[in-house]
């Protein structure tokens, strides 16, 4: 059998193999086969990339603004010579259509990187002053080493949305992806030698999270974590550095409701539900995985939904005109199927979906599951109140808008939400109430990048986007000057 490639750490500018000697299986989704080996980081690992970030420091913090703007502006431009090259590696990585990479996830990398190289030009900080007797001043200092954490669901585009400001903000970087998407992110590292950035500015560790995570969170010279993932990692997370008050951003879980009005644009509500529940294969924390429906359409709605969702195309990630993919993982393809059956069991009416999606070829062995519309369910049983992040979504009528209201509250998290309805004075009324950071009336992941970009309750803390990002990765220290 010939060798399987190898994904290394990306440390101190330079390809480096794990210092434990140890590697771990990569699995393409789409074929369940393993098709890459990752080195398996650990403190050791960590350590090095510190001592390399921290090198880097005191040059990458103090070199003039225009000059780390040209460098991020030229990684985002290498990014998009090589859109198609990453996007392929994307989709064999994560199971996700190659359409989808191609159009969404390689272009936000690439945009992510634009955005705050431009972003770093303009950015001010506070003056104030009572005149004729003192005038205050306030630095906006880069933090030293920082921490990046991301998930799998969106690889590199969450991945360059919190390196990208940290960069830009004059922080070195030590940044690890899910192991179990690790490709692009090891390719970032190449891109960003060639773009022009010093050694050890940014650092990329691969490996687990109780290997190589842990470690960078634990590390004393780590000066602030930004995280997306789990609710229940980032408790962990937060357990561990807050003795340490290291600055924490965390983008968690969500369960977001999508409400739907008698009076809305039925087509394009229609339209993008389907999109926002099964885009990604789910997989999309911004998904709306719970629509609630006013009573008066909610039976021609359901029915059309059905329709379109068992219309859309399901199969190879890499054929063109695939709209569904494969779930990331066998123990999430496992855990999105059992929540299935808990769904059943708590008296669920399965309109569509519900089972493995069997695919021919080389797909046979891959983690397809049919996206799955379920209605007649309460909104306190488990399946509305818990995250399974796949291609499942529930439906159920409402008859007032405080009904709505209350169905959309009645979780623990709080990312994001959507309204759909002509009556504006109603959707403001809603959005100013529902617990999400982010409410979208009458569209769906319409994305400024400028925005405060975060989650409410168990969703999160802290925000990231535009000058959030950009303020969160410096130290702010203000100077009083009386005269
Ligand atoms: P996880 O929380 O399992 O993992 C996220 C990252 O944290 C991975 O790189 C993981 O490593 C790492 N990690 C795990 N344990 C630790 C630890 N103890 N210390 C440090 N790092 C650790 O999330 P998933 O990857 O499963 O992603 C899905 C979750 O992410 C969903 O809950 C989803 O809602 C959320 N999410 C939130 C978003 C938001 O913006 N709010 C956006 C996208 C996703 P490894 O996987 O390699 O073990």
């Amino acid at each position: 059998m010939p060798e399987l490639q190898k994904i290394r750490h990306w440390i101190g500018g330079e390809y480096t193999d794990p210092a434990s000697g140890e590697w771990l299986d990569v699995y393409e989704p789409a074929t369940g086969k393993v098709y890459a080996q990752l080195a398996s980081g650990n403190a050791e690992d960590v350590e090095r990339a510190v001592q390399k970030a921290q090198e880097a420091f005191p040059g990458w913090s103090t070199m003039p603004a225009v000059e780390r703007s040209r460098v991020l502006y030229r990684l985002s431009e290498l990014i998009d010579e090589r859109l198609e090259d990453l996007a392929r590696t994307e989709s064999i990585d994560n199971g996700k259509p190659l359409a989808l990479a191609r159009s969404v996830d390689i272009p936000r990398a690439r945009d992510n990187f634009r955005f705050f190289a431009t972003g770093l030009l303009h950015f001010a900080s506070e003056s104030h002053n009572a005149p004729g007797a003192y005038v205050n001043y306030t630095l906006r200092q880069p933090l030293g080493v920082v921490g990046c954490i991301s998930p799998w669901n969106l690889p590199l585009y969450l991945f360059t949305w919190k390196i990208a400001p940290a960069l830009a903000m004059g922080n070195c970087v030590v940044a690890k992806p899910s192991e179990v998407t690790p490709h692009t992110a090891a390719l970032l590292g190449e891109l960003a030698d060639q773009a022009g950035f010093p050694p050890g500015v940014l650092n990329i560790v691969q490996g687990t999270g109780p290997g190589a995570g842990s470690a960078i969170v634990a590390h004393p010279a780590v000066k602030a974590i930004s995280f997306t993932g789990g609710t229940a990692t980032g408790a962990a997370i937060a357990a561990q550095a807050a003795p340490m008050f290291k600055k924490l951003s965390l983008e968690l879980g969500g369960k977001n409701p999508n409400l739907v009005f008698a009076d809305c644009d039925f087509d394009e509500a229609l339209e993008t539900s389907v999109r926002s529940s099964f885009a990604n294969q789910g997989q999309i924390c911004l998904c709306g995985s719970r629509i609630y429906v006013e009573r008066s359409i909610y039976n021609r709605f359901r029915d059309a939904f059905v329709e379109k969702v068992r219309a859309l195309r399901q199969g190879d990630p890499l054929t063109e005109g695939t709209q569904q993919g494969a779930v990331v993982s066998e123990p999430h393809y496992r855990k999105i199927l059992a929540a299935i059956e808990t769904a059943k069991a708590e008296g669920g009416t399965v309109l569509c979906g519900g089972a493995p999606a069997p695919q021919s070829g080389r797909c046979t062995e891959g983690w397809f599951i049919q996206p799955t519309v379920i209605e007649g369910l309460p909104a306190e049983c488990r399946t509305n109140q818990e995250e399974i992040f796949g291609p499942v979504v529930t439906l159920q009528p409402f008859d007032t808008e405080e009904e709505s209201l209350g169905y959309a509250n009645s979780v623990r998290y709080g990312l994001a939400s959507t309204i759909w309805t002509r009556d504006l004075q109603r959707a403001h009324r809603l959005a100013e109430r529902i617990e999400a950071g982010i409410v979208w009336i009458n569209c769906w992941l319409l994305r400024d990048l400028r925005t405060p970009f975060g989650g409410m309750k168990d969703s999160g803390v802290g925000r990231e986007g535009g000058w959030e990002a950009m303020r969160f990765f410096t130290e702010p220290r203000n100077i009083c000057l009386k005269y």
